[in-house]
């Protein structure tokens, strides 16, 4: 009787809802686990975005090792910017790791897995843009179809989601649509089942702590625990249930636009003539350049699919240079990090920024939290990273690009925290409270597979969430190394081996 694993995703889940709601007894289901589980903070990566924070836990990787460091990727020799996808990340998954072992995997959802790969098991991908193809294998599409299936667009973010009840019940019968099809997976008696639901970010952006969103989390609640039944009803199966975001989410007071910030202080350059395109973010000028800023003019302009497509095609990658003088300019930013471009002394001025980045205050006090890329990324993509990440500290958010340089709260009413949730619940697992890093999960589960880890991975086995009598906590962690890594233990052996000879003959 093996052990099984099953892991919900929730994209953008925060304590700062869950908890006060579980509290008042809103969500019965979180309330029990939490009761009876382990639960704590799951610190994200920096930056603790979607993209590329999902993808961290799934490979136990920093953004150095996978070479995307946010939804866009900036390439500073061409100047072009490109969406993401899953072919830009480039490192094995827990997934990757439990098919060697001829583990049946399924995943569904999990935003970065678009367009999907080969499994053993099934994948059903979520963004950038899944309108075809979004499964492996490509005939699971016909169940997924018969099980009542909803694909959702990312696109559907840039709506600005009009809080309707309309709106809400939409995203109910999404949510409904994927918990649907994790059910048949546990029927069909898969090993390890990864579920996201990806709504609830945009839904917390826009709504945030409103009556709206508490429908949809008791909604969560309610199929989340009809998927518990039907798991304790498996009597003659094992399984260990792990509820995660890939961050979390808070309310803010003020946007700093970071673009306006480098302009202001001379060490970007904007091209004149387009200068009043640059306003809200990247997106924003897309849709105002094509005459989308209506809100119903872009309703109307989405709804016909046609369009939509074209509209998707510009949106995956697009050319800078039309508003930014690159020739003249030090620095570009994205919301997330700040690259430095046609410059000799890199480190004086990586310095400079960071020193006066550091400084900088909005009503609220301190806006960022500043690190050079060196503090939080290592691996073979380090040179492809931003020089510098900036993360919002409590009270801000930030942009790429406004009106100002720092400006009320935009569109959004709440944004993206490093702090997100974790549970444990099931099988040997105990009752009690564990911080962990997202990188944590994929080493565990690993652990919990008898799977070898790889010693690259960036987490650690989260040995104290299991009761000291099982396995789990009593086993050793086995590690998987690389050939260049054997290699240098080797020459390292032999070095000691060498040093003790000489010390030897010394004496
Ligand atoms: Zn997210």
């Amino acid at each position: 009787m093996n052990t099984k694993v099953f892991v919900l995703g929730l994209d953008g889940a925060t304590w700062d809802l869950i908890k006060p709601w579980s509290e008042m007894g809103e969500l019965p289901t979180f309330k029990m686990m939490i009761q009876n589980g382990v639960y704590g903070n799951l610190v994200s990566c920096i930056p603790p975005v979607t993209y590329p924070a999902w993808k961290c836990y799934s490979t136990g990787k920093n953004p150095g090792k996978l070479g995307v460091f946010s939804f866009v990727k900036f390439n500073p020799q061409t100047f072009k910017v490109k969406i993401c996808n899953s072919i830009d990340f480039k490192a094995k998954e827990i997934w990757d790791y439990l098919g060697e072992k001829n583990i049946r995997v399924a995943i569904i959802d999990m935003p970065t897995t678009y367009p999907p790969k080969k499994v053993n098991g099934v994948m059903v991908s979520e963004t950038p843009f899944p309108t075809s193809n979004f499964t492996y294998p490509k005939d699971f599409k016909e169940e997924l179809d018969a099980l009542g299936y909803i694909p959702f667009y990312e696109f559907d973010q840039l709506l600005y989601l009009a809080k309707d009840i309309q709106k809400v019940k939409e995203k109910l019968s999404i949510i409904k649509s994927r918990f649907k099809v994790a059910e048949k997976l546990v029927d069909e008696g898969f090993d390890f089942i990864n579920l996201t639901i990806f709504p609830i970010d945009a839904v917390q952006h826009y709504w945030w702590k409103s009556k709206e969103t508490l429908m949809i989390w008791k909604y969560i609640d309610k199929l989340l625990c009809r998927l518990l039944i039907k798991i304790s009803n498996k009597f003659n199966e094992k399984w260990i249930f792990f509820v995660i975001s890939d961050h979390g989410m808070r309310s803010y007071n003020q946007t700093f636009y970071v673009n306006n910030w480098l302009h202001k202080h001379g060490y970007l350059v904007l091209r004149k003539k387009n200068k009043s395109a640059l306003t809200t973010d990247i997106i924003n000028f897309i849709l105002r350049k094509y005459g989308l800023l209506g809100s119903l003019s872009r309703k109307i302009f989405l709804s016909f699919s046609g369009l939509r497509y074209i509209l998707e095609r510009i949106y995956r990658s697009f050319d800078l240079e039309e508003y930014v003088d690159f020739e003249k300019s030090n620095v570009i930013a994205t919301a997330s990090g700040i690259y430095l471009i046609n410059i000799d002394q890199k480190e004086k001025l990586k310095h400079e920024l960071i020193v006066k980045l550091n400084k900088l205050r909005g009503e609220y006090g301190k806006i960022l939290e500043v690190f050079p890329k060196e503090k939080v990324c290592t691996g073979p993509f380090l040179k492809e990273s931003p020089d510098i990440f900036i993360v919002p500290r409590k009270h801000y958010d930030i942009k790429s690009f406004g009106k100002d340089v720092i400006g009320r709260r935009h569109r959004w009413l709440a944004t993206h925290k490093r702090e997100g949730i974790f549970i444990a619940y099931g099988y040997c697992i105990r009752k009690g409270h564990v911080n962990i890093s997202i990188y944590d999960l994929a080493p565990t589960i690993l652990h919990i597979f008898d799977s070898a880890i790889p010693y690259d991975m960036d987490g650690r086995v989260l040995r104290e969430i299991f009761t000291k009598a099982s396995s789990f906590y009593k086993k050793e962690e086995v590690y998987q190394y690389g050939r260049r890594e054997i290699l240098r233990r080797y020459v390292n052996k032999i070095k000691e081996n060498l040093r003790l000879r000489r010390k030897k003959l010394e004496t």
